[in-house]
């Protein structure tokens, strides 16, 4: 978009807040440097004002790239100069909670964070949950099929959407605020929008469903052998029927190190020297049971698992300095800045000889290399960070997905198993998605989108 169209978009948009260029070089991009390279940022109020810019920009021929709260860890919110972006961040408000059907009716510009405070006063919570709480938004996570650290009990972003609005590329809004989860009538188009980086729609309004909380959550920092036997211990956990595993995250010894050291931890505060690391949470009704339940849970199976330490947190300071450990993962990116990050699915109890495997492929690239690895670990999620100085040329980046991905479809895993495909895994997808689902991907774009207004050249290729 030129400057000279900056006045016409501003009359169509008489009640949007429109920062030009200029204004978005002053103002903080989020998590990823390109996502204000755009000419403009319209912040519209309603549906009609996303409806009125998405028609703007397809009678001028402008590419519309929508932004939640500019979490996104695949490059799928990146703009370019002559693109305008469509921030949902005026549209935030968690419209309704009916705590007898248990759903939620929230615009997509508001956070994950404010929907879990709201949905708490009702005993209830959305079901998903990720450390970016504060600031990724429920439409940022439908676009992305968000999943996070309570997938493997709750499933993924698309599991907890019951209905959504949406405007698509000719302006028309796509309305499916289906609140009841029982609904066979044709098609359940929404799907289409959940985990389309907002290439086929932009998400304006979701029916999300809740679930009850349990009372109080209990959490434990547990070292183990490796990840079989990690899982010994999260089976043992999902075989109670009187508690509820909140929480399995993994991390593997290197990561573990890394994040003691940036975290500045003292050597003997937690049980940090096992070969794997797992941080567990555990809900029951108080914090007395939840802390007793995890207590004689892994005392049950101390031995069976190999459990080489452990600890209940006995303090709230206690439980959050474990979770520090797995959360705050710029660590990385301070030690290692433009370290090439990942993000596969690794199906069932494959997990130590995937790791295996990728450390001796990646030795092999460059014996230097020793990656990060941790993860989601009930869901098999693994996020893997190579330590490389400075930035990675593109022929060695290839090479580096090549050693990761390889045979992961093949085994009934995913290249990327969260974060979308966006901009970073473009030509991973080429090369690891299945040619048939990519043909149909573009079909169905070609058909919504004909004239790829919205968020072009991400996700799919347009010919
Ligand atoms: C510290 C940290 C931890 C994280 N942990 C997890 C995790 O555990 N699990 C996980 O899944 N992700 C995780 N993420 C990634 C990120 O939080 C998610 O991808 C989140 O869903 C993005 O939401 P957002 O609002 O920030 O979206 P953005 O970054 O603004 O956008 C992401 C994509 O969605 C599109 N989009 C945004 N809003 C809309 C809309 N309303 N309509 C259509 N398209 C839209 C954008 O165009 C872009 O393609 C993490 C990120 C960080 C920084």
């Amino acid at each position: 978009m030129s400057a000279a169209l900056l006045p016409a978009l501003r009359a169509a948009l008489p009640h949007a807040t429109i920062w030009d260029a200029a204004e978005l070089a002053t103002r903080d991009p989020g998590f990823d440097a390109r996502n204000f390279g755009a000419s403009a940022l319209v912040r519209p109020r309603d549906a009609e004002g996303v409806a009125a810019l998405v028609r703007f920009c397809a009678e001028h021929g402008v590419g519309l790239v929508a932004q939640g709260g500019r979490t996104g860890l695949a490059g799928g919110a990146a703009t370019s100069e002559g693109q305008v972006i469509c921030d949902l961040g005026a549209m935030n408000r968690i419209e309704e909670i009916d705590p007898f059907a248990r759903v939620a009716i929230v615009q997509a510009g508001a956070t994950l964070g404010a929907l879990q405070e709201a949905a708490a006063e009702h005993g209830l919570d959305p079901g998903i949950d990720l450390a970016a709480r504060g600031s990724a938004t429920i439409g940022g996570m439908v676009s992305t099929n968000a999943g996070g650290i309570m997938a493997f009990r709750n499933g993924t972003m698309r599991h907890r959407v019951l209905g959504l609005e949406a405007v698509l590329p000719d302006g028309r809004v796509f309305r499916d605020l289906t609140r009841v989860p029982k609904t066979s009538a044709g098609y359940d188009l929404k799907h289409l929008f959940i985990g389309a980086e907002g290439t086929l729609g932009i998400v304006t309004r979701v029916a999300v469903r809740l679930d009850p909380v349990n009372g109080a959550s209990a959490t434990a920092l547990v070292g183990v052998p490796d990840a079989q036997s990690a899982q010994r211990i999260v089976r043992h956990f999902l075989g109670s029927t009187s508690t509820r595993l909140t929480a399995a995250e993994i991390l593997w010894r290197n990561f573990a190190a890394l994040m003691q050291r940036g975290l500045g931890y003292a050597p003997g505060t937690l049980p940090l020297d096992a070969p794997c690391l797992l941080v567990l949470g555990l809900g029951a009704d108080s914090m007395d049971a939840a802390r007793g339940a995890l207590e004689d849970g892994l005392a049950a199976i101390w031995e069976q698992a190999g459990i080489v330490d452990g600890l209940v947190a006995s303090s709230d300071a206690q439980a959050a300095a474990m979770w520090r450990l797995r959360e705050e993962t710029e660590q990385i990116e301070r030690a290692h800045p433009m370290a090439p990050s990942f993000d596969v699915s690794v199906p069932g109890g494959g997990l130590d000889a995937y790791v295996a495997r990728i450390e001796a492929g990646l030795k092999k690239l460059d014996a230097s290399y020793a990656p990060y690895v941790y993860g989601h670990l009930a869901d098999g999620n693994l996020h893997i960070s190579v330590n490389t100085d400075g930035p990675v040329p593109h022929e060695r980046h290839a090479a580096i997905e090549d050693v990761l991905y390889d045979g992961l479809r093949e085994a009934g895993g995913s290249f990327s198993a969260e974060h979308g495909v966006g901009l970073e895994k473009r030509e991973a997808y080429e090369r690891h998605a299945d040619p048939v689902k990519r043909d149909l991907a573009r079909m169905i774009k070609a058909m919504i989108d004909p004239d790829n207004v919205l968020n072009p050249g991400k996700v799919v290729a347009r010919e």
